[in-house]
């Protein structure tokens, strides 16, 4: 491959994502006008039909603004390479700090502010005036404020220490560098299953133990028939942010504890919130949890590989619109890593229906595993509401929804448990 080849290769990959990624968001949207004014058959009893436009007119406004974004993040993307922003910041940082550690680091700094900072609008419009405009957002400045220096902080004190140790193993570690840094990220992965609950959302939210008892006994006879061995049952002030919600998560190891978002706990009711507990179980239960890690883990080491094979090709940074400093060893590799940080969003959307095969495929898995042990009408019901409380429309253009969801349409998803319960009835 030489540096054209590469470049030409890079643009026409662009390209073709925003040209796809515009015509399925197109279609989206009329596919969603074209059924506005009509509940599908299927939910018309379970929608109205004012949550069913106000979830269309949302979903719209979504879309819209998504497009508008896809552009922007085109010409940030472009402004990094083929315009020459990273060099820029390169040479200016490489004048300023000389060859070594204080340069790939500052560079690593420079860009991740350049990138967070292009970001900070988007955000912004999109809390204060999208979220807010449909009655989702409950931020304040100052928490949203708040929020970003937290995260910030985390990102330093999680970020910079990995980066640091991939550098180091890249300029000392010899050619096997690759594997030691695939795995300490896979550690790093690790480790943040058991952090990120216990140490880091403690300090944007608030956690109880579940007060309501019956509904506290229910869950834990359903985790004892399932065999799930949990210990606790909390629940979270999801709402101190965001309407939004309907959410739960469980965590890893010895610490496994279920958090239910507050905003779950005051729209469902017990039998519906049991069932989709039974579908995350199911998660767990057949090993989706930890089957997803081990390809993490596989995944990792490919790219890494990849990365120490990119490395060390001219055409890669060339095609990119960076020079590379013949300067002292090693200087190029914190470029290397910024640079292969920004490809993917241009080489993967296409095979992104693959991905969603998958993933739909253990939803459809994890649907049939809550059917089974609690009940498929408080599945659908449950999952209805949620749909309903979220504004998500129920009529997603078919076509897109293979490339940008990773869970099936509602429609199919109900049809699959209704499916399900008939073949047990009978
Ligand atoms: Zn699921």
């Amino acid at each position: 491959m030489n540096s054209s080849t590469f470049f030409v290769l890079f643009i026409g990959f662009l390209l073709t994502t925003l040209i796809l990624k515009v015509w399925l968001n197109t279609r989206h949207i009329r596919h969603i006008q074209r059924h506005r004014a009509q509940v599908p058959p299927a939910f018309a009893s379970k929608i109205s039909l004012e949550a069913h436009q106000k979830a269309a007119d949302y979903t719209i406004a979504k879309t819209k603004f998504g497009l508008i974004l896809l552009f922007v993040n085109a010409v940030v993307l472009l402004g990094f390479t083929v315009f020459g922003g990273l060099q820029w910041l390169s040479t200016t940082l490489f004048a300023a700090l000389g060859p070594g550690m204080w340069y790939q680091m500052g560079l690593l700094v420079a860009f991740s502010a350049v990138s967070s900072l292009i970001d900070l609008p988007s955000d912004y419009y999109n809390q204060f005036v999208l979220e807010e405009k449909f009655g989702f957002n409950r931020m304040s400045l100052q928490l949203w404020l708040t929020d970003m220096v937290k995260n910030t902080v985390i990102g330093a004190v999680t970020g910079l220490p990995l980066f640091w140790l991939f550098l180091t193993f890249m300029a000392k570690a010899g050619d096997l560098w690759w594997v030691y840094a695939a795995c300490v990220t896979i550690g790093f992965m690790f480790l943040m299953q058991v952090l990120w609950p216990a140490v880091f959302m403690p300090w944007f939210n608030k956690f109880e133990p579940m007060k309501d008892v019956a509904l506290k006994t229910r869950l834990e006879s359903l985790m004892q028939r399932v065999g799930f061995g949990a210990r606790d049952l909390f629940e979270m002030d999801g709402s101190k942010r965001s309407g939004h919600g309907n959410a739960m998560f469980v965590g890893m190891g010895s610490k496994k504890r279920i958090v239910f978002y507050d905003t779950l706990m005051a729209n469902l009711s017990h039998g519906e919130i049991e069932a989709i507990l039974a579908h995350e179980l199911g998660h767990f239960m057949l090993k989706h949890v930890v089957k997803r890690l081990v390809y993490m883990s596989v995944f990792m080491f490919g790219i890494f590989f990849l990365i120490n094979y990119l490395k060390n090709q001219l055409w890669f940074y060339e095609g990119l619109g960076v020079t590379p400093i013949l300067i002292g060893e090693h200087q190029n590799d914190v470029m290397a890593l910024l640079l292969f940080s920004l490809i993917p969003q241009v080489f993967s959307f296409v095979f992104s229906p693959l991905l969603s095969i998958a993933s739909r495929k253990q939803e459809y898995e994890a649907d049939a595993f809550a059917a089974e042990h609690a009940s498929a009408d408080e599945l659908i019901s449950g999952l209805v509401k949620t749909y309903e409380e979220n504004a998500a429309t129920v009529t997603p253009d078919p076509l897109r929804s293979k490339f940008y969801d990773s869970h099936p349409p509602a429609a199919l998803r109900i049809a699959h448990l209704e499916a399900l319960r008939g073949a047990r009835a009978s």
